[in-house]
């Protein structure tokens, strides 16, 4: 059975003390959902969001991290720097990461083994771009990309591992996938991890939908037998917006 499992991506919004301001009313408001609950501030946030978060079941997440564990890298941040805040989980491979920052499949790889070296928690973030997915390359695409990324990831490592569909197409664009598209795909993915892996692995890993999900449409995408959770972006800004999603069940 998998655990519902819905994530806030805040992305470069809010400052430290609106963050703060967010999560503390979330999580008074989110007190006993069933779904796993996941907010992912911008680094400099993420202490104040971290310290008022503690008490609650609340996950805080960083939206990136680098692939190295300290050095002479400007302007990034490590494993140990975030898991020091008591931040253990990390998104990795964002579609904004990889078309403005020109991430790879192999540099997000990297990034994936050490998070798991460093026993952090992964949501690794896939999908195709509206041109791919004209072209006929949905599958090429997806398979690249989860092959690619979970390069060396053992079995036991992807009890740690969320994936998150996430057409580029539907990003912060409106377009939503319709809950049949969004399935297809999930499905996909799914057959790609048992390919990978092995059935059970397949069964027990939680995807989720990320792409303009809101109030209006998360109960028909969380209907859906392969989609098992959702990455929000802009709906994640505010407590009117994201707790309908959150309670997506009631
Ligand atoms: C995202 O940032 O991962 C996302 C899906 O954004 P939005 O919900 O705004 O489309």
């Amino acid at each position: 059975m998998r655990r519902a499992y819905i994530a806030g991506n805040w992305k470069m919004n809010l400052t430290p003390s609106e963050g703060v301001k967010l999560a503390k009313e979330l999580a008074e408001a989110a007190k006993g959902c069933s779904a796993k609950v996941m907010v992912a501030p911008n680094f400099v946030t993420l202490p104040g969001v971290a310290e008022a978060l503690k008490d609650s079941d609340i996950i805080v997440a960083a939206q990136n991290m680098n692939d190295h564990t300290s050095g002479a890298f400007t302007g990034e941040v490590a494993p140990a720097m975030l898991k020091d805040l008591g931040i253990n989980t990390v998104i990795l491979g964002h579609s904004e990461r990889r078309a403005i920052y020109g991430e790879s499949d192999a540099l997000i790889n990297s990034k994936v083994l050490l998070a798991l070296e460093e026993g952090m928690d992964v949501v690794l973030c896939i999908g195709e771009t509206l041109e791919e997915r004209e072209g006929g390359k949905l599958e090429e695409v997806l398979s690249r990309q989860v092959t690619e990324g979970l390069k060396n990831v053992t079995e036991q490592q992807m009890a740690k591992i969320t994936l998150a569909y996430e057409p580029v197409w539907a990003i912060g664009t409106g377009k939503t996938a319709s809950p049949e598209d969004a399935d297809g795909a999930h499905a996909l993915v799914r057959s790609i991890i048992e390919k990978l892996f092995n059935k059970t692995v397949a069964e027990e890993t939680i995807i989720q939908y990320g792409g303009s999900v809101k109030a209006a449409n998360v109960k028909e995408l969380m209907a859906k037998e392969n989609i098992d959770g959702a990455l929000v972006g802009g709906a994640s800004l505010s407590v009117e917006k994201f707790l309908p999603i959150v309670t997506f069940d009631k």
